[in-house]
């Protein structure tokens, strides 16, 4: 079983509730979402140099394995990411991961893995990982894209390490998204919200949360920029 990899590397979980974890994240290739690039505006997408199904190297389960393994004997947290992790083949290759990790903590090896995920992918068939799922809002221009039932699944399985997060353009996305938390009913997840770099200040966004006072949420800045810039690999 194998699949394309764009890179693995160790390094700290820059968002979200796992936020500052020592995490060696896996980097799958391909993605088939653009997110920001609607009429006049930009990708916004943080990992372009990922989102080709052509990039990267073909890895063996076992060889992605023996790279995580590499960093540390017992990572924390494994992240993976992409491109998009759940699509095409890189999806069998995340289930059969997600288990090899989950079934390793019983020997004392890699105890938590999470996937970073576009919310148009099918989350509903790994039970083995937690998840920080997106919820593409109209701003991004793939709101289109989104499968209801990843985001009811997630209310019915009551993880509470299992994140939402929204991404945020404008007061218009924002809107959206406390709508979709109250259609459906999404408020005893994790509920994330980060600004679009560049486009949306953070401290505006800061004020629409406690203005909406949602018990979940919380504003997720991505700490790696802070630390280390628009760098890869970090
Ligand atoms: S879904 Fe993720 S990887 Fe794909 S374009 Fe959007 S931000 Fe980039």
């Amino acid at each position: 079983m194998n699949t394309r990899v764009t890179e693995i590397f160790y390094s700290l979980s820059g968002e979200g509730i796992s936020q500052g974890v020592p995490t060696v994240f896996v980097r799958f290739a391909g993605c088939s979402l653009r997110c920001g690039k609607t009429t006049n505006k930009k990708l916004w997408c943080d990992t372009e140099y990922s989102l080709s199904h052509n990039v990267g190297e073909i890895l063996e389960l076992e060889s992605i394995i023996d790279k995580i393994s590499s960093f540390h004997s017992n990572p924390s947290q494994i992240i993976l990411t992409g491109g998009e992790p759940l699509e095409g083949a890189n999806k069998l290759v995340c289930i059969e991961l997600s288990k090899k990790i989950y079934e390793s903590r019983l020997d004392g090896r890699f105890q938590r893995v999470r996937i970073e995920t576009n919310g148009k992918e099918d989350i509903r068939e790994i039970p083995f990982a937690v998840f920080s799922l997106d919820y593409k809002l109209p701003g991004s221009g793939m709101e289109e894209y989104m499968l209801p039932e990843n985001f009811l699944y997630l209310v019915d399985r009551k993880n509470p390490l299992d994140e939402i997060k929204f991404v945020v353009r404008d007061k218009e996305d924002f809107n959206k998204a406390i709508y979709i938390i109250s259609k459906w009913n999404l408020g005893n997840i994790c509920l994330l919200f980060s600004p679009v770099q560049n486009e949306l200040d953070p401290a505006l966004l800061a004020e629409w949360l406690k203005e909406a006072n949602l018990s979940n949420s919380r504003l997720s800045i991505q700490l790696h920029k802070f630390l280390w810039g628009n760098q890869r690999g970090v």
